[in-house]
């Protein structure tokens, strides 16, 4: 299954992670697989690895942000952005903090970066399989970062007529315009079927032809879902786990995700699934036009 976490469980790391680790120091920092922190391919990966590290030690942890699917560490000197890829977990240990649960067992070989910060507290990024991203940025670097992304879903910027906006003119099935993250960012395969859903638009329609009213209810869909799915901490079908290896709850208020054949719960007609934006989509033929 191609999962990957997006915005309701970035969101959530962040602000497990922030509790614990907002204001330590990096003590020390080790990183196995110097691929995760290459900007540009080299024969070599390891001085880029070297050049991470040297940067993040001994630097102090102000807060932490998401842009997006991103992590934003905030150092007092430059900062840390992370992207968990399909598979990246983000596990901090406190002494005299029990986790949830005691699996995966830390660190394991999938533990790819250990950060030892003060007070004896220890991050571990772990990743199965290594399409996460490690990025330092001076500052300054951060705009050019993040240049491809569109709007946040909760910014003041993001309304019903900048998405119509984006959405203007645009031959692409508002699936596939949803997921490229140009127009609003940090939705993927789960939340936008959710999202189509609820605002009953069916995935395939070109985004150009969206009438104003559907725009509309596009853009109030897309908040409710993630607010609500942030509410109870994303979604866990493999690998999503919390800082403190908790599971979300929100897969068990998925509408149509991952629910092929089972009644739609507004017209009790069987849910489909087909392949829309090269992507595995999940709809109710009889309630989204
Ligand atoms: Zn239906």
């Amino acid at each position: 299954m191609n999962l990957m976490p997006e915005l309701p469980e970035v969101e959530t790391i962040r602000r497990v992670l922030e509790r614990k680790i907002a204001g330590r120091t990096i003590q020390c920092a080790s990183l196995r697989v110097p691929k995760l922190a290459a900007s540009r391919l080299t024969r070599d990966l390891r001085p880029q690895a070297a050049s991470l590290l040297r940067r993040l030690r001994g630097r102090k942890i102000l807060g932490l942000r998401r842009r997006a699917k991103y992590l934003i560490l905030d150092l007092d000197a430059g900062r840390l952005v992370v992207h968990l890829g399909m598979t990246g977990q983000l596990f901090a240990r406190v002494p005299g903090e029990k986790p949830c649960c005691d699996l995966p067992a830390l660190p394991d070989k999938h533990t790819h970066l250990i950060l030892e910060l003060s007070g004896r507290v220890r991050v571990y990024y772990r990743d199965i399989r290594k399409f996460g991203r490690l990025r330092f940025l001076k500052p300054g670097e951060e705009e050019a970062f993040f240049r491809h992304l569109g709007l946040e879903p909760f910014s003041r910027g993001f309304t019903p007529w900048t998405l119509d906006a984006g959405l203007h003119g645009k031959k692409a099935s508002v699936k596939a315009l949803l997921l490229n993250q140009h127009v609003v960012a940090g939705l993927g395969n789960i939340y936008v079927d959710e999202v189509l859903f609820r605002s009953r638009i069916a995935p395939q329609t070109p985004g150009g032809r969206l009438t104003s009213e559907r725009i509309r209810r596009l853009h109030a869909a897309i908040r409710e879902v993630l607010r609500e799915a942030i509410r109870f901490r994303g979604t866990t079908l493999s690998d999503y786990f919390d800082p403190e290896s908790r599971r979300g709850a929100f897969q068990f208020r998925l509408k149509v995700y991952g629910r092929e054949g089972e009644p739609c719960p507004v017209c009790g007609r069987p849910i489909i699934k087909n392949v829309v934006a090269q992507r595995g989509t999940h709809w109710c033929r009889h309630c989204q036009r």
